[in-house]
C-alpha cells in the first residue's frame, strides 16, 4: 500500500520537475493527500481528490493526478482546480486562492458519473432493497456549492473546505 509519505514524496517531486510549489496551505495539503492516498487505495489509482472518479481507468485517465487539466489551470489561474500545485507567486501569497471554472469536459464528468462506483453500489442496494435510502444531497456549509453523491468530497472543488464542512441537504417538514 501507498503511505502518505509517498504520496507527499510523489507530488513534490513533480511539483519540482514542472517548477511549481505544492500549497503552502498544511492543512489542506495533508487533506489532498490523504484523499489522494485513499483514492488510491479504492481505484488502484490516484485519481483528483476533488472530482468524482467513475472506477474505470479508461474514464479517470484525465483526472489521475497530476490531471490532464493541471498545466493549463496553473498557467491561467496560478494553481490546479484542486490547488494541490500553486504557482511561486501563489506560494508567496501574492495571489489568493479563488474557485476556479471547472476545465474537465462535461461529458467527461456524465461518464464518471454513471459508472462511479458510488452510483452503482446505490442501484444495486436500491434494487435489492427499495427501503435502502438514496444517494444524499450535500451542500458545503461554507461556499454553496451542491453535489450528489454518497459521501461528500474530500475538498470541496470551490471553497477547498474540508469535508467535514458538508452538510446534508433535507427536505423542509
Ligand atoms: S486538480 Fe490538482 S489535485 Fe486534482 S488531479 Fe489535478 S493536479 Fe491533482
Amino acid at each position: 500500500m501507498t503511505s502518505l509519505e509517498q504520496v507527499r514524496e510523489r507530488a513534490e517531486n513533480d511539483a519540482k520537475t514542472y517548477g511549481y510549489y505544492l500549497t503552502p496551505d498544511k492543512e489542506l495539503l495533508q487533506d489532498l493527500l490523504e484523499g489522494l492516498q485513499k483514492n488510491e487505495i479504492r481505484y488502484g489509482y490516484p485519481s483528483c481528490p476533488c472530482r468524482l472518479a467513475s472506477g474505470k481507468i479508461e474514464y479517470d485517465r484525465d483526472i489521475i493526478c497530476p490531471c490532464d487539466y493541471r498545466d493549463p489551470d496553473i498557467e491561467e489561474h496560478g494553481f490546479c482546480y484542486c490547488a494541490l500545485y500553486v504557482r511561486k507567486d501563489v506560494r508567496d501569497g501574492k495571489k489568493p486562492i479563488k474557485p476556479i471554472p471547472e476545465r474537465r469536459p462535461k461529458e467527461k464528468q456524465m461518464n464518471a458519473y454513471k459508472d462511479s462506483p458510488e452510483t452503482k453500489t446505490q442501484e444495486n442496494t436500491i434494487e435489492s432493497n427499495p427501503s435502502t435510502p438514496k444517494m444524499k444531497l450535500y451542500y458545503c456549509r461554507q461556499c454553496g456549492y451542491v453535489c450528489f453523491r454518497e459521501e461528500p468530497p474530500y475538498i470541496c472543488p470551490i471553497c477547498k473546505a474540508k469535508k467535514e464542512m458538508f452538510a446534508e441537504v433535507t427536505a423542509p417538514t
